[in-house]
């Protein structure tokens, strides 16, 4: 626990508390000692990862107990929320307070802000919230870890690979030869899913370093609380914010072309390297810096979310502006994913992208 009086005080307030990313420091990017008004001004671009989370019942869309599906933790706070920043030698308030209600997005209304400010405020009864600048948590070197061991597992390509995935499979554009033999999935037999899941091993730098499950089909298993689990899995140790999928084949394609999930990449081929999510962390856009500064990155957003296509708007040209990236581009779908398409199809699309203005 990171944060005991500002736990303490959710606790007060919310009654049950549940933390997420327990011991995890948010990420703060590393800054010259001269730069803290800088830092204060660009707070934004400063905090890369929240950190631990404090999750509670969000009282403004009546969010409360008994828990079901529909009715968990969903609004999150985190620890640095409202909390004095101890700064070479000085202590700062950065007015900070992440907070995110995941249901119905209260928080994005000033006034619940406000309330919710002021409830906490109320139950801290005077005790003040204060922590030590952190510097940005950094990715370990990967390549100097063993690896995460693969899952028990069968070859894709084994007779006793049962039909519903070879279905599966072919409906989604691929087969179990070319998982099996281009990109090395496998079936795993995963501690985090009750049926067998797509497994795909992730290189970086040429060592071996974690893997990713993907569950096969729609219907989803769910956690004992009856919340669904999620389509995708990596273990632990590992996190996905360090991870470039395919980085080692792409880097010798240019341009290399950026999407978001193995799917995503495997309708590409071995020019495409995916995030396993929509928003590359500082690390990814370091990585990507090394693979194609010099080159042509085209990324390709998920054209049915409209947050993803946000994303790439925003980061593309800061990628190019901040010197990481020489050439930056978009690659527009006219609709869906890029799972949705054949590869000839998308390479129309990614050599249609054309410089950003
Ligand atoms: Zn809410």
């Amino acid at each position: 626990m990171l944060n005991d009086p500002l736990y303490a005080a959710l606790r007060r307030v919310f009654g049950e508390v549940l933390v997420a990313s327990e011991g995890e420091r948010a990420a703060i990017t590393s800054a010259p000692r001269s730069s803290v008004s800088r830092i204060l001004r660009r707070k934004s671009d400063t905090v890369t990862a929240y950190g631990e989370q404090y999750r509670v019942n969000c009282p403004f869309c009546k969010n409360t107990p008994p828990y079901t599906p529909d009715n968990g933790q969903h609004l999150w706070i985190s620890h640095i929320y409202n909390t004095d920043i101890q700064y070479d030698n000085r202590v700062v308030n950065f007015g900070w307070s992440p907070a995110k209600c995941y249901r119905r997005g209260c928080l994005e209304s000033r006034r619940n802000k406000a309330a919710l400010m002021a409830m906490i405020k109320e139950a801290l009864d005077g005790a003040s919230l204060k922590m030590d600048l952190v510097e940005e948590r950094r990715a370990p070197s990967l390549e100097n870890l063993p690896g995460v061991p693969l899952p028990p597992h069968l070859a894709l390509t084994d007779p006793a690979v049962p039909e519903f995935v070879h279905s599966y499979l072919a409906g989604r554009g691929t087969s179990a030869k070319e998982l099996s033999e281009d990109w090395g999935a496998v079936i795993g037999f995963t501690r985090f899913y009750e049926r067998p899941a797509l497994v795909f091993p992730i290189w970086q730098r040429g060592a071996y370093v974690s893997w990713q499950a993907r569950f096969i089909g729609d219907d989803m298993e769910l956690f004992k609380n009856g919340h669904k689990k999620p389509k995708y899995y990596i273990p632990s140790p590992t996190k996905k914010s360090w991870m470039l999928y395919n980085m080692d084949r792409a880097k010798y394609h240019s341009p290399g072309v950026l999407v978001e999930g193995i799917f995503d990449c495997i309708k590409v081929g071995e020019a495409g390297v995916c995030l396993f999510g929509k928003k590359p962390s500082l690390f990814q856009c370091r990585i990507l810096g090394s693979l194609f500064g010099s080159s042509r990155l085209v990324w390709m957003p998920d054209a049915n979310d409209p947050d993803s296509v946000a994303t790439a708007e925003k980061m593309a040209p800061e990628l190019m502006r901040s010197g990481l990236i020489k050439d930056v581009r978009i690659a527009r779908l006219p609709y869906g994913d890029p799972g949705s398409f054949n590869r000839r199809e998308l390479w129309e699309v990614i050599k249609g992208a054309g410089p950003l203005n």
